[in-house]
Order: C-alpha cells, then sequence, then structure tokens
C-alpha cells in the first residue's frame, strides 16, 4: 500500500482528511492523520468568549467525531519532519514513512518574541485571545473591569484571520456600551500597519466604522517592547502608549515542528507555491491552511478554498501528471461590528474587498463592505457550517475561485 500522511487535524487537515477518504482508492493508498491534541476548537468562537456570548463548550468537539471511517489516526506530537528520508518521526521517536505529506500544522501565537510582553502583567492586565485560555481570562477580566484605558495591539504581521482584531475593537465598544460603562472605556487600536485593515478600500471604510465608534487609530505602530511597570507599549522609535488593559495579537508563528525540521521561513511558516500549494522544496509535499508562507489570509474560509485546489493537484501529482489547478487567494470573512450588524469581505490575490451583494448579483442576501443585520447573521450562522459541512469537507455554496459577479469595481 502507497502511504499518505496528513499533518495536523485542524480545520485545514480534517477537511483533507474527509475530501482523500471519499477520493483516493483505499485498495492503493492507505491514510493516516496525526495530531497532538484529541480536542477541536473553533477558533472563530474565541472572539465571542471575552464578551460571555460564547463559552468554553461552545468552541469544542471531540476531534475523532470528525474523521471518517477506515483512516488510521495517530495522537501524537511530531518532532520532526525528515523530507529526504520520505518520513516524520513521532513523539515517542517511532517513524511513520510517507508516499505523499499534507502539512496542515496551523499558526500560534508566540508573546515570547516580544520583550515584556509574557511578563508580569501576563494574564493579569495583559492579554490575548487567540487561545481559548487568554480568552476566557480576558473574560473573567472583563466581567469586573470599571473602566479604563483599552489598547488592543497588532504586534506584527501576518496573523491568522487579520480581521479578527478589529472585532475585537467593535465588540468591545458594544460590549461597554452594554454595561453603562463606555463612557469610562478609552478603546485605542494599535496596528503596523498604514491603516485599519491591509487593503486600501476596505481599510477606509473600516477605519470610518473605527471613527464612528469614538475607538482612537494608531497606525505604523510597530511594538519594540512592554513596560510592566509604567503600563505602556514603547515602539522601536520610542513611542509610548500607556494602558489599563492591553489585549494583544502577538506574533503569529508556524508550529515548532518545522523550525526543528529547517524547513519554514524565519517565522516558521512553509515555502508553498502560491497557485498549486505543492512545497517549494519537495515534490511529495503539499501545506495548507496557516502553516504556508502564502500572501492570502490565514483564515478557515481560506483553507476550505485551498482544499479543493490542493485535492486536485495531489490527485495529479499521485498520477504524474501535471499540476493544473491554481488557488487564486480566495478569502471569505464576515467582520463582527457590534449591535447586531456585521460586514463582509471577499477577495483574492488579484482583486481586492469591493461593495456588492454576495453570494447572488444584486440580491446578496449578504452586503460586501456595508453594515447589515444579515451579515451578523451570517458570521453566526459561520460556526454551524463549520461543524455540519465544512469540516466534513463537504461543498458550500460559495466557490473556491472568487466571482466578480455581484461586485461593483
Ligand atoms: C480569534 C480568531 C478568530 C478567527 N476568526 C476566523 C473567522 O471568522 N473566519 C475564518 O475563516 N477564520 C478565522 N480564524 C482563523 C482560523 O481559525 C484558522 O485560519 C484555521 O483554523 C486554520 O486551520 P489550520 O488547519 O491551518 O490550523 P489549525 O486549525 O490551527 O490546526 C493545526 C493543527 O495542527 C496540530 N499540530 C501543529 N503542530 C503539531 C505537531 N508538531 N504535532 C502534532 N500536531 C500538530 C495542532 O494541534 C492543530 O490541531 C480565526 C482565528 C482566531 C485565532
Amino acid at each position: 500500500m502507497k502511504k499518505l500522511v496528513i499533518l495536523g487535524a485542524g480545520t485545514a487537515g480534517t477537511i483533507m482528511v474527509n475530501k482523500l477518504a471519499d477520493i483516493l482508492d483505499r485498495n492503493e493508498w492507505h491514510l493516516t492523520i496525526v495530531d497532538q491534541h484529541e480536542t477541536h476548537y473553533y477558533q472563530p468562537g474565541f472572539l465571542f468568549i471575552p464578551f460571555g456570548i460564547y463559552r468554553r463548550n461552545d468552541v469544542l468537539k471531540p476531534k475523532r467525531d470528525f474523521f471518517p471511517a477506515g483512516v488510521t489516526v495517530i495522537t501524537s506530537p511530531v518532532n520532526r519532519i525528515e523530507p529526504d528520508q520520505h518520513r516524520i518521526i513521532l513523539g515517542n521517536n517511532a517513524a511513520l514513512p510517507y508516499d505523499f505529506l499534507i502539512i496542515a500544522t496551523g499558526a500560534k501565537i508566540a508573546p515570547e518574541q516580544t520583550e515584556g510582553l509574557k511578563d508580569s502583567l501576563w494574564q493579569k492586565n495583559i492579554f490575548d485571545f487567540y487561545t481559548i485560555d487568554g480568552a476566557l481570562r480576558l473574560w473573567q477580566y472583563f466581567k469586573n473591569w470599571e473602566g479604563g484605558k483599552l489598547v488592543i495591539n497588532i504586534t506584527e504581521m501576518p496573523i491568522k484571520c487579520p480581521v479578527a482584531p478589529l472585532e475585537f475593537a467593535f465588540l468591545a465598544d458594544w460590549y461597554f456600551t452594554e454595561r453603562g460603562i463606555r463612557d469610562k472605556v478609552d478603546i485605542h487600536f494599535v496596528t503596523p500597519l498604514p491603516g485599519a485593515f491591509t487593503k486600501p478600500k476596505a481599510s477606509a471604510i473600516l477605519g470610518n466604522f473605527l471613527n464612528l465608534k469614538n475607538i482612537h487609530l494608531t497606525t505604523e505602530y510597530s511594538i519594540g517592547r512592554v513596560d510592566n511597570e509604567n503600563k505602556k507599549i514603547i515602539s522601536w522609535d520610542e513611542q509610548d502608549i500607556p494602558f489599563d488593559v492591553l489585549v494583544s495579537v502577538p506574533t503569529n508563528m508556524g508550529d515548532d515542528v518545522i523550525g526543528r525540521s529547517s524547513l519554514g521561513d524565519e517565522l516558521q511558516f512553509m515555502p508553498t507555491n502560491k497557485y498549486t500549494l505543492r512545497s517549494e522544496q519537495f515534490e511529495n509535499i503539499f501545506v495548507i491552511g496557516d502553516a504556508t508562507n502564502l500572501p492570502s489570509s490565514k483564515a478557515g474560509s481560506v483553507a476550505h478554498f485551498q482544499a479543493e485546489i490542493l485535492t486536485e493537484n495531489l490527485l495529479s501529482a499521485m498520477e504524474h501528471r501535471p499540476l493544473k489547478a491554481q488557488f487564486d487567494g480566495h478569502a471569505n470573512c464576515f467582520i463582527e461590528s457590534g449591535f447586531g450588524k456585521g460586514i463582509l469581505i471577499d477577495f483574492n490575490y488579484d482583486t481586492e474587498p469591493l461593495p456588492g451583494k454576495f453570494p447572488l448579483p444584486g440580491v446578496g442576501p449578504f452586503s460586501l463592505l456595508e453594515e447589515t443585520k444579515m451579515n451578523h447573521y451570517g458570521k453566526m450562522m459561520f460556526r454551524w457550517m463549520y461543524w455540519n459541512f465544512l469540516l466534513k469537507g463537504l461543498e458550500l455554496p460559495i466557490e473556491s475561485e472568487m466571482s466578480m459577479a455581484g461586485k461593483r469595481g
């Protein structure tokens, strides 16, 4: 039997194992998936936990619920990838050989990369919401907080779900208004980007939302260190910003297994062909999701679109055919904007988010780059779609290739 190994059973790995279990000839191919954890977290739900909208149990399910029959599942950390030997080395040093490998090890936060971030105030006045633990601690803190300076800081790009920090700011505005203390909370959004978001049109519109919601914006701010004693962040060019609570989106990095195997760039992301999703270095390795170094967004929707391309190209590679499917960088993200409303953006490598209707031209029901209640329902529905369709690798009513239908240039 030939061996296909999937390393990582998060969003991307789980989609892939389900797609491939259906397609591959199981008399010819043995399929194995490896992950260190048994619990699957719905990471987009972490955004809602600090504001008491979701609890821990709302964002988790056992990973085993999503593995198809007949697939070997190994629960173990992976120590190393040895591409020259065509094998990976598990936590107990056992070797797992492969003919083809799919790397889907995701991205994680690395607060230790910023001086002082993980110091005495960490998880006392400095929090993250990119981990379940961070989100839960922030919820405990916010419940009793009486107001002051709330600073939301993106340390550096790229980060998972680049709109999540903005959503956090919008929800904080809503939450403290609901609690009747908005006038006591000064919300300050501090980003290394030149605007509120990465792409110019969306950046202008989202920046305007910050303005309307009385959220102060500082751009092109590159954090150098955190002064725990005086509760302030300090940039490389010595600009101080004081805080009572710092919500940090720390440096995002690929998993250490990529670094330990000397396969990644300086942030441990895997060099990947942006169109075919094949590793730049090894013909029998493909990469998907947050683990890649691609300029597309690191998002679950992106992993879903990539999965179709990767499946087609993997089958071609297995049959020694040229790789014809091309990933266009398609991303589709609902942005929760508070007070029961949301905004939708849809874009790819070449086309920035544009206004219009989605998915049906003129009809929607979702509106692009506009704040509507329907977009909020879309955001909240995404969790159901995630568990019931997306992870199972089932078809969704959105094509993997971005469409211009309904968009106004
Ligand atoms: C706060 C927040 C909000 C978000 N909001 C959205 C949103 O609204 N919409 C959206 O589309 N996306 C959103 N995302 C992003 C989305 O969750 C990720 O892009 C998606 O989960 C990426 O999937 P992945 O499979 O690449 O990585 P992951 O889902 O993180 O999976 C990686 C897996 O690899 C395993 N692994 C890693 N290293 C090893 C190792 N050495 N040994 C064994 N196992 C290993 C891990 O245990 C994990 O299970 C959000 C993320 C966050 C944090």
